[in-house]
C-alpha cells in the first residue's frame, strides 16, 4: 500500500504533549482551579438559543472584538476592534502570526527556557528557530537578546511575559529594547501573555500602529475557561489585517463568539478570582520556601521550584512521589536548562494545602 510520509522538516519534530494521569488534585497544566461563575454558563445557554444554527457565523466576530477591545482599553490607551484578532485559543493565533510573517526562509527567535509551542508552531509553519538562552536564573541578557536579534534579523521574537515555565515578568525597558532591535531587522515582536491579568503591568501599553510588537491574551487561564477554546491578539490594523489573510474562513464559530462575549459581562468575578491566585500563590511560595526548594519569582498563575541540587532523577523521584499521593504537578526536570525542576499550578487553598503536605512527605520520605 503507497501511503505519504510526514514532510521531511516535520519527521523529528515532537508533538506537545501534558499528561494526563488521574488524580485528585491536578495542578500541572496551569488552567483556573475555578469554573466560571454559574451565572456564565446560564447566560450562555440562554443566549445560545439566538444563535441562527443553519448561517455560517459572524466572519469577522464584530461583537466580540469590540467587547474585547472595550475590555483592554484604559484612559491612556484607546484600542479598537479593528486592532484585535480572535481565535480558537491563542495557539491559533501564534499558529496564524508563524504562517502570516514566518515560512521557509525565515527566522523565529525564542528565549529558552520557555513556552514549547513557540518554537513547535513555528517550526510545523516551515520557520528555522533560533533558541537563545536566558542565563543561568533565567533573566534575559538583554544585550546577548539584542545582538542575537542583529545577527539572525528574525521575522518573528517570541517573548513570553509572564514566562512559562519560569513565571518571571519582563521589564518594560526590556521590552521596549527589543521592540527596538526587532523593527531595525524589519520583524515583529510577540509578547505572549497568557498569564498577563497575574502581572503587574502589560505590553499592551506598547501597541500602536507606529510600532511592531503585537500581544497575545487567552480566555483558557484568568477567564478560567479552557474548554471554550478562545484566545486573541492585540496589534496594529496592519497586522490584523495580515494575519486575517492566512485564517481559515469562518474559523470561529459562533457558540465560541458568544461564550467569549458572554464570560466578558462577569469581569468582576474573574477579576476577584485572579486576586484570590495571586494571594494563593504567596501562600505557595511560603510553603515551598519553608520546604526549602529553590523557586524562582512568578508573576502568574504557577511556580518553578526544584527540590534538591540540579538532578533530572531527583525531580522525576519526587514528581512520582507527588502522583503516588495523588498530587499532579508538571514534570520539566528533563527538560533543557530545567534538570531537576518541578512547576505547580496554583490551585483552590485545599488543593494548595494537599500539594503542600504531599511535597513535606515527599522530602521527608
Ligand atoms: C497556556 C498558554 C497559552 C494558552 O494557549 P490557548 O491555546 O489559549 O489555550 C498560550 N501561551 C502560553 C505561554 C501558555 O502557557
Amino acid at each position: 500500500m503507497g501511503r505519504p510520509r510526514i514532510r521531511e522538516d516535520l519527521a523529528l519534530v515532537e508533538g506537545y504533549h501534558s499528561a494526563q494521569v488521574d488524580v485528585a488534585v491536578r495542578l500541572n497544566t496551569n488552567e483556573a482551579p475555578e469554573p466560571p461563575p454559574a451565572g456564565f454558563t446560564e447566560a450562555l445557554l440562554a443566549a445560545a438559543r439566538g444563535i441562527a444554527w443553519h448561517r455560517y457565523p459572524d466572519r469577522g466576530a464584530t461583537a466580540l472584538r469590540a467587547r474585547i477591545a472595550e475590555l483592554e482599553s484604559t484612559s491612556a490607551r484607546q484600542l479598537t476592534a479593528r486592532q484585535v484578532l480572535a481565535a480558537n485559543g491563542s495557539n491559533e493565533v501564534l499558529q496564524s502570526l508563524s504562517l502570516a510573517y514566518g515560512g521557509a526562509d525565515r527566522v523565529a527567535l525564542t528565549f529558552e527556557p520557555t513556552y514549547a509551542l513557540h518554537s513547535h508552531i513555528a517550526r510545523v509553519c516551515g520557520t528555522r528557530v533560533v533558541e537563545v538562552d536566558r542565563r543561568d536564573d533565567f533573566t534575559l541578557d538583554v544585550e546577548a537578546a539584542v545582538a542575537a536579534v542583529e545577527r539572525e534579523r528574525p521575522a518573528l521574537v517570541f517573548l513570553c511575559s509572564p514566562n512559562n515555565p519560569t513565571g518571571r515578568v519582563e521589564e518594560p525597558d526590556t521590552v521596549r529594547a527589543l521592540t527596538e532591535a526587532v523593527e531595525a531587522v524589519d520583524g515583529l515582536l510577540v509578547v505572549d501573555e497568557a498569564y498577563g491579568q497575574f502581572a503587574s503591568w502589560s505590553a499592551l501599553d506598547l501597541v500602536c500602529e507606529e510600532r511592531s510588537v503585537v500581544v497575545t491574551r487567552t480566555f483558557s487561564k484568568t477567564w478560567s475557561a479552557a474548554a471554550l477554546r478562545l484566545g486573541y491578539l492585540v496589534g496594529p490594523t496592519w497586522l490584523v489585517d495580515d494575519v486575517e489573510q492566512v485564517v481559515l474562513p469562518y474559523h470561529l464559530d459562533a457558540l465560541t463568539q458568544l461564550a467569549g462575549t458572554v464570560a466578558l459581562d462577569f469581569e468582576a468575578d474573574m477579576r476577584a478570582r485572579v486576586a484570590t491566585i495571586v494571594s494563593e500563590r504567596e501562600r505557595l511560595v511560603a510553603g515551598l520556601d519553608a520546604l526549602g526548594m529553590t523557586q524562582w519569582p512568578s508573576g502568574a498563575n504557577f511556580v518553578l521550584f526544584r527540590p534538591a541540587a540540579p538532578d533530572a532523577d531527583e525531580g522525576t523521584r519526587v514528581w512520582q512521589g507527588l502522583v503516588d499521593r495523588s498530587v499532579l504537578v508538571r514534570d520539566c526536570s528533563s527538560w533543557p536548562r530545567l534538570a531537576g525542576c518541578l512547576r505547580v499550578t496554583v490551585g483552590t487553598p485545599a488543593e494548595n494545602d494537599a500539594f503542600l503536605t504531599a511535597l513535606g512527605e515527599v522530602c521527608a520520605a
